[in-house]
């Protein structure tokens, strides 16, 4: 058989056979097949015993005879049979609901099989439900599941290794049970014809790779643990190879076709700023970062690039002086930020570390009256503002500007990317793009989806910044928490209370902060003490309203929803309260305690769960308590819920890897991704690798790359 073959002519699979592998699996062809590998392999040589089993769903494997065997009618042309399974240590009972008249005839006592699959214990004793058997050194193997005898010669590769793939009901149900699949991929591996090699010959002989041809069977029929190491290595490095040429060509190949304004001079706003506005000086990560995006904005090709910054980093004075860089080169400049709260407090900062400059700036935002709307549209559309601060207002069709050089989206991953492209088509050629965000990319995750390139990473606090306290608490503990709060309050500093949403309802998830807000004003009451109440149910002014009067100290505690999650920042605000935090993610956490710590004084955070937790709150509470470091949080979190959750990325469907793990795998990640780069600044059209240029012709992957940023 060739890979191209479809599938339906395998022997053992057929035209409705055919129909299922192609709907559950996407498999359609014997390179298809050939590419479903399994998840693990049982190991027919690491025999346990009966008396030996302590865990329920270990798959284990045993030898045994039967005997006993009972057949209990439960219902019309239904049946249960149970047989006895004795291997000297023990007895477990096997039972079977499907298929029972065929096992009844089969089994025989007195003859010796293995079975395997995962024992439970059901009435006090050890159960396992359709086993897979087969007999020890007879003539025939049984597939109980299905209701077939094959001959052992049917096994005729010289392995203990069987593999197990992941099926599902409706294959159960044609009869493509985990074995069946296994039946399949033998007959397909050993009437195999020719498989091409993919990689460039001196990648395979400088890792040691196994050829393709050896990998693809071998890891379906491994014959040792080693083997089949070696054999997932080749396919997983293959595979973040391919990844990378997609990700790097694509980079090279926007490089070279994305023209770009062209930033020249460093000019009179920009110095001014720098020499008499600034309010303190850079850090040596800003000066970094800023170098990074001028050389960008003047190297003639359009600018993509992800700036990383853990909260309070500093990225809204890096985009400001960015800003101004477009201005002086004669263009507009806008920031887009996710919600109304952040753009005006942007907006805010801006006018002050801009007063005296004679910069026009502005706050475009929903909520804006529209006569005052038109007239603002009307001085971006002509030129007369310098400076456009708003929210995805920023987007709608009938804005447009005379000039648009720069765009800085804050908190990227709260924006569509169409959302985002929008901006993009409001100039020729199209504005530098920067995207903030404060969610740190794992180094793993920024090697694979951005080749390390276009990113860069502010990884230095402001001086003089203490790494918040993270306390975990329970409900017992409330009364000494709110006692610590209203310590704080008596000193002089500020406190957020925030409430997740939990129910798929806004009535019940504003029950909970009402309840909560209660709570809080009998423990903190009036005239002494000020609450307010902050959520998304609130008009954009009545949120204005809420913020500033927090801002300038009048209310002592703000109970919130996220609302405030990304971006706010009240430097006298000291404690965040995070109630029912288990229902948070790591990100989402790491973000609303950032909220706090960006004064000059110790800061706390006090996460409020309740007794039980399952393994992953532990753990992301856990990792809150241990580090500040968004960094360790991101790898963390990467761990815990997989790249596919990763915020951002979930839309884009690059991180779907067959074999290879960008959490587990990141030395290969980075040995695929040296490969690639070199292999590009060498031969950078791929003559030298026809192979290679043709994959990159057939890519569906192509474009991708577009999508991230
Ligand atoms: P983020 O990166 O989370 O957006 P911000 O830009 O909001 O951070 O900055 C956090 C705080 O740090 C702000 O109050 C800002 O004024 C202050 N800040 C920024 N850069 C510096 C610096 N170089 N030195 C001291 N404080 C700074
Ligand atoms: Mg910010």
């Amino acid at each position: 058989m060739q890979p191209s073959d479809d599938i339906v002519y395998l022997k053992g699979v057929g035209p409705s056979r055919a129909k299922v592998l192609a709907a559950e699996l996407g498999i359609r062809t014997c390179g298809d097949l050939l590419q479903y590998f399994p998840f693990r392999h049982i190991d027919r040589s690491q025999q346990s015993t009966i008396a030996s089993l302590h865990d329920e769903n270990q798959y284990v494997v045993l030898r045994g005879t039967v005997s006993n065997m009972q057949t209990v009618s439960t219902g019309r042309y239904r049946e249960r049979l149970t047989v006895d399974f004795s291997d000297g240590t023990g007895t477990l009972q096997l039972v079977w609901f499907q298929g029972t008249k065929w096992v009844r005839e089969k089994l025989k006592p007195g003859v010796k099989y293995l079975i395997m699959g995962k024992p439970a214990i059901f009435n006090g004793q050890w159960q396992m439900t359709h086993p897979e058997l087969e007999v020890c050194s007879g003539e025939c193997v049984v597939d109980s599941t299905r209701g077939q005898v094959l001959p052992t010669t049917h096994y005729p590769l010289p392995t203990n290794f069987l593999p197990v793939y992941t099926t599902t009901e409706k294959m159960k149900q044609h009869g493509l049970g985990t074995r069946a699949m296994a039946r399949l991929t033998e007959t397909l591996v050993t009437s195999l014809g020719g498989i091409d090699e993919t990689l460039p010959k001196e990648v395979i002989s400088r890792y040691r790779l196994l050829g393709r041809r050896e990998a693809l069977i071998t890891i379906h029929y491994p014959d040792s643990m080693q083997q089949l190491d070696a054999a997932r290595t080749r396919l997983k490095f293959e595979e973040l190879f391919f990844m990378q040429l997609d990700y790097q060509w694509a980079h090279s190949e926007r490089q070279q076709h994305s023209a770009g304004r062209i930033f020249a001079s460093v000019g009179d706003y920009f110095n001014r700023f720098y020499n008499e506005k600034i309010p303190f000086p850079l850090t040596g990560a800003q000066k970094r970062v800023i170098k990074e995006i001028r050389e960008d904005m003047r190297s003639g090709h359009q600018m993509n690039r992800l700036l990383q910054g853990d909260v309070g980093s500093g990225k809204t004075l890096v985009a400001l002086m960015c800003m101004l860089l477009a201005v002086d080169n004669g263009s507009q400049a806008c920031l887009m930020a996710p919600t109304e709260i952040l753009a005006t407090q942007h907006y805010n900062t801006f006018l002050t570390m801009l007063d005296g400059l004679g910069l026009n700036v502005e706050l475009l935002i929903g909520s804006v009256r529209p006569a005052d709307k038109r007239t603002m549209k009307q001085r971006i559309a002509s030129g007369e503002t310098h400076i456009v601060i708003g929210t995805h207002a920023l987007i709608e069709d009938d804005v447009s500007f005379r000039d648009l050089g720069l765009v800085v989206i804050d908190e990227q991953h709260r924006f569509g990317v169409e959302q985002r492209s929008k901006l993009w088509a409001k100039a020729t050629p199209p504005p530098h793009v920067l995207v903030m965000t404060a969610t740190p990319i794992p180094r793993t995750l920024a090697m694979t989806v951005y080749g390390d390139l276009d990113c860069s990473v502010i990884d230095e606090l402001p001086p003089g910044r203490q790494p918040v306290r993270t306390y975990h608490r329970t409900e017992p503990n409330r009364p000494k928490v709110f006692a610590f709060l209203k310590q704080q309050i008596d000193a002089g500093r500020q406190v957020y209370v925030v409430y997740p949403l939990i129910h798929e309802s806004e009535k019940l998830d504003l029950k909970d902060l009402i309840d909560g807000l209660e709570m809080v004003q009998n423990y903190f009451p009036r005239p002494q003490y000020h609450v307010s109440m902050l959520h998304g149910g609130l008009t954009a002014e009545e949120k204005a309203f809420e913020m500033q009067r927090f801002k300038q100290g009048l209310t002592h505690i703000m109970v919130a929803t996220t609302v405030i999650e990304v971006g706010v920042d009240v430097p006298n605000a000291t404690v965040m309260v995070i109630e029912n935090a288990e229902h948070f993610g790591l990100s989402q956490l790491h973000q609303l305690r950032g909220r706090v710590g960006r004064g000059g004084g110790q800061s706390y955070c006090i996460l409020m769960t309740k007794d039980q937790l399952s393994y992953a709150s532990q753990e992301r509470i856990r990792t809150m308590c241990s580090t500040t470091d968004g960094f360790q949080i991101a790898e963390a979190d990467l761990r815990l819920r997989g790249p596919g959750d990763m915020q951002g990325l979930q839309q884009s469907g690059m991180l779907d890897l067959k074999i290879a793990s960008i959490v587990d795998d990141e030395p290969l990640v980075a040995a695929a991704r040296n490969e690639v780069r070199d292999l590009l600044a060498t031969d950078p059209t791929l003559a030298a690798h026809p192979m290679l240029q043709d994959y990159i012709r057939h890519s569906k992957n192509k474009m991708l790359w577009g999508k991230i940023s």
